[in-house]
């Protein structure tokens, strides 16, 4: 596994372009993307709270149409942890921003019990409007999942109180969304994929201690993945310790051939497919 040329186009469904580590190197960091065969990103637009919520639209309008770099896409959404700073203004400006056509998704959105911050109330009371401002603006949504570790059985977790809120409120609209970075059981697989949801996988897909998650994704349909950076976090093997960027990608898209028992090229087309069909775009993304 070494760094290369992707024999085709891959599109990178998560990366954080807009985080300050990037700051001296943006530009050649997405050259080093296209090099690589990555086509398209996601970027995500979440920054550091709402008040950052809109660089990644304004990154995407900085380099799209420029040659030799990838297609960019930008996301919108209150991250779990900066739900307290949802006031009404920001919800409205999420909404102005979901109104953008660059703007594909809101997200990344969700729960994160793991870390102490935000009450679970207020990330539930946030995480619930933010779905009735992406059901009007008809944007799939980009979930955030993280259950407290060694979480009691018997207690509803993460992704028991994620299930509960999405099936009322987000199955009816028919407009799907990602599960990123996901790293559940088979269980939470199969109802994320009941609820129409791709499953996107990020580097540390490759980390040594990770079986449990790569038997999951070997279990998956080739038709209901995608792959992701969530760059500059989760480096995937061999390059861990480094900032992530979107070229490092491959060795995690490589992983996930591997595991699937399909061809690179495989690899590559199902998940472009995949990435298309769930935010309606053209097939000629990325030219
Ligand atoms: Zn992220």
């Amino acid at each position: 596994m070494h760094l290369g040329r992707f024999p085709l186009l891959l599109i990178d469904s998560h990366a954080h372009l807009d985080s300050e580590r990037y700051a001296e190197d943006r530009e050649a960091m997405l050259r080093r993307a296209f090099e690589a065969g990555v086509g398209a990103i996601l970027a995500i637009g979440i920054g550091e709270g709402p008040a950052e919520m809109h660089q990644a639209l304004g990154i995407c309008r900085q380099f799209n149409g420029q040659p030799d770099m990838p297609q960019l896409y930008a996301s919108a959404g209150i991250y779990p942890h900066n739900t307290p700073e949802a006031d009404e203004a920001a919800l409205a400006k999420l909404d102005r921003l979901l109104a953008e056509p660059e703007v594909i998704a809101c997200g990344e959105i969700g729960l994160d019990y793991y870390h102490e911050g935000a009450p679970h109330a207020v990330q539930l009371e946030i995480l619930g409007r933010q779905l009735e401002i992406a059901a009007t603006r008809k944007r799939p949504i980009l979930i955030h999942c993280r259950p407290k570790d060694g979480e009691p059985e018997g207690i509803p977790g993460a992704w028991d109180d994620l299930f509960v809120i999405l099936e009322e409120r987000w199955r009816p609209t028919g407009l799907g969304g990602v599960m990123h970075c996901f790293s559940g059981t088979w269980e939470q697989a199969q109802r994320s994929l009941d609820l129409g949801f791709l499953l996107s996988f990020a580097g540390n897909l490759t980390f040594p201690k990770a079986q449990p998650m790569r038997d999951v994704a070997a279990r998956l349909p080739l038709d209901r993945i995608l792959v992701e950076t969530d760059a500059p976090y989760l480096t995937p093997v061999p390059l861990r310790g480094k900032r992530n960027e979107s070229a490092f990608m491959i060795n995690t898209a490589r992983t996930l051939a591997e595991l699937l028992k399909v061809t690179e090229e495989e690899i590559a087309s199902a998940t472009t497919k995949n990435f298309q069909r769930l935010f309606r775009l053209r097939a000629d993304v990325g030219n």
